[in-house]
């Protein structure tokens, strides 16, 4: 896995209060709320990183390995697979970018970052399995990257705001001008 997790706790730990994040006591929520939107969309852009792994890998592996006597990419329904890879990959790349300019100009755009981030890691899961696929059984193996691939796309779809909650603002939004 490319992300590890630990266990940390505290206890008795002071700390001096000028050091209160955000500084305004009581606006925690609130503070943590302005972020989602960047947050969404950078988990948008990960997302869209590991399926551009998950294809390169794809399609590497296509071209080298040799089944019936040809490269696995001559088979339609292998190529196939990488051509949805890249046609997806393209789609959820360019609405993380759509996003992101919505962002930098100042706009609202916590329908656009919830899409890009609900799109971008369903993407990057389904390339991720193809691409597994693809590898057949070396796929399972530890030794092929595209395992870590499969595991580490599997988080995109739980934080940043899981799934649901993408899909929940985003059927909020779509009731406002109702
Ligand atoms: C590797 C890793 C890294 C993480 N990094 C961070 C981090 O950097 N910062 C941080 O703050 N958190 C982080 N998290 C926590 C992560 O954001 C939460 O795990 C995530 O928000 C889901 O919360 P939960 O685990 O409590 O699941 P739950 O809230 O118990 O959800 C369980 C299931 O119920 C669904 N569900 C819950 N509420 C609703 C609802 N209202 N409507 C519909 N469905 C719902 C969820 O979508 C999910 O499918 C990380 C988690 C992991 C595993």
């Amino acid at each position: 896995r490319g992300m590890k997790e630990y266990d940390i706790s505290f206890d008795g730990f002071e700390v001096p209060a000028e050091n209160l994040l955000g500084g305004v006591e009581g606006q925690g929520f609130k503070q943590l709320m302005n972020t989602f939107e960047g947050a969404r969309i950078q988990t948008a852009a990960r997302a869209v990183g590991v399926a551009q792994c998950a294809m390169d890998l794809a399609l590497k592996y296509a071209l080298e390995r040799n089944q019936f006597g040809k490269p696995i990419y001559k088979f339609p329904r292998v190529a196939n697979k990488v051509v949805m890879m890249a046609v997806e990959t393209m789609i959820a790349r360019q609405l993380s970018y759509f996003a992101a300019r919505e962002k930098d100009e100042g706009h609202r755009c916590d329908l656009e970052a919830g899409m890009a981030k609900l799109l971008g890691a369903r993407v990057a899961w389904a390339n991720a399995d193809n691409a597994l696929q693809i590898h057949g059984g070396n796929g399972f193996a530890l030794e092929y990257p595209v395992s870590r691939v499969l595991c580490d796309a599997r988080i995109l779809n739980i934080f940043e705001g899981a799934a649901e909650i993408q899909a929940q603002v985003i059927a909020r939004r779509l009731l406002e001008d109702k």
